[in-house]
């Protein structure tokens, strides 16, 4: 059986140990101490990593009575061991925030936390009920609150007959000693995991995203340092768009709404000087057979123009586009059925579509020579 050091103390970060048994497994070697500092996986936290010995700490998980510690390298006799106690400490923020967060909106929601996960870039909780934008608000500013107060995380192992006095959270039935995390009268919850001595420790805890889930939803939140780096990441990019943008910082929204009505109008005010030039060129056109390139044009500039040089021409045929990303093209007649020349085409120059007796509309991948090639054979 493996003392847990991490239940006398969460903030050791090195002690010394005696290694009980080393043996290769899948993962790499298998390491059991007398005692560790290093939490196993569980309760949705991830096992602790870092050093025994030389050898590199991977993963550690939990094993009936003992607590095994998966190596890169073999260890024996007395060793000193560190944990990577800035990863250990941000879990540690994270878990204790889901606590504070997971009991008010409890007692706000009536409703139970039923899924943990604790990610690289961040936390999922799942709730069994529905929660409104009002009552997620209300809960991440109670959470924050509950940090700045800095109440006590305490740990409470009660008797059997104790236990029934105690109303608390609990994801599962616990068999044997339950353990009790007390965070004054926010949160009362059966938890193995590792925590912080102070909510304040805790930092910040932000709501990120809430979609629906199952029956409940599923929120993702950014806590501690974890949520000082989104928050860093996120300021670096609004002042990024800030600049792009030539707006102040609280202004980028009405700053991307102005940019993106000037694009619209002078999509419209291109869309429509097209056409003028498409009529002039349409003006002068006639023959059996005509075809126009169009560069840099769109599969519905091809169907506009072809229309109009049809009126002239016997069958018009409008390449848009360019070599290197091929065309969008638009055969089309008053008098004649296209959809033959459509399969043509298609077959001889690497290209799909169809339509109707008076036009087919379609792309290929050919350069404009072989598309010439191709029409003046016809
Ligand atoms: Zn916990």
């Amino acid at each position: 059986m493996t003392q847990k050091l991490f239940y006398e103390n969460q903030y050791i970060k090195e002690f010394s140990a005696n290694v009980v048994s080393c043996t290769e497994g899948k993962r790499g070697f298998e390491v059991i101490l007398d005692k560790t500092a290093f939490f196993p996986e569980g309760g949705g936290q991830p096992g602790d990593t870092g050093f025994i010995g030389n050898a590199t700490v991977i993963d550690t998980v939990e094993s009936g009575e003992d607590i095994i510690h998966i190596c890169s390298d073999a260890v024996s006799g007395d060793v000193e061991c560190r944990l990577d106690f800035e990863k250990r400490f941000s879990f540690m923020q994270q878990h204790t925030g889901e606590h504070i967060f997971s009991g008010i909106i409890h007692s706000i929601c009536g409703c139970d936390n039923v899924g943990f996960h604790m990610g690289e870039h961040n936390i999922t909780v799942d709730f069994n009920c529905a929660v409104t934008l009002q009552q997620l608000e209300e809960a991440e500013k109670l959470s924050n609150e509950a940090v700045f107060a800095n109440i006590p995380v305490e740990a409470i192992y009660p008797s059997d007959d104790e236990l029934c006095n105690y109303d608390y959270r609990s994801k599962k039935e616990i068999k044997g000693q339950v353990r009790l995390t007390k965070i004054g009268d926010v949160d009362l919850c059966a938890c193995c995991g590792t925590h912080v001595a102070f909510t304040g420790e805790v930092g910040i805890i932000k709501v990120i995203s809430m979609a629906n889930y199952k029956s409940g939803v599923r929120i993702t939140l950014q806590i501690g340092r974890k949520a000082l780096a989104d928050y860093c990441e996120k300021n670096k990019s609004v002042h990024e768009i800030s600049a792009l943008l030539k707006a102040k910082t609280n202004e980028v929204t009405s700053a991307v709404e102005r940019v993106m009505a000037q694009l619209q109008d002078a999509r419209y005010k291109y869309s429509a000087l097209k056409k003028e030039i498409f009529a002039f060129r349409a003006a002068d056109a006639s023959g059996e057979k005509y075809i126009a390139f169009d560069d840099g044009g769109e599969a519905e500039d091809a169907r506009i123009f072809s229309d109009m040089l049809a009126e002239n021409c016997g069958i018009a045929a409008v390449f848009s586009g360019n070599d290197e990303s091929g065309y969008k093209y638009a055969i089309t007649s008053r008098s004649e059925d296209v959809r033959a020349i459509g399969k043509e085409l298609n077959s001889a120059c690497n290209g799909r579509g169809g339509g109707k007796s008076d036009m087919v509309q379609g792309s290929v991948a050919a350069k404009r020579e072989e598309i010439e090639n191709f029409w003046n054979n016809l």
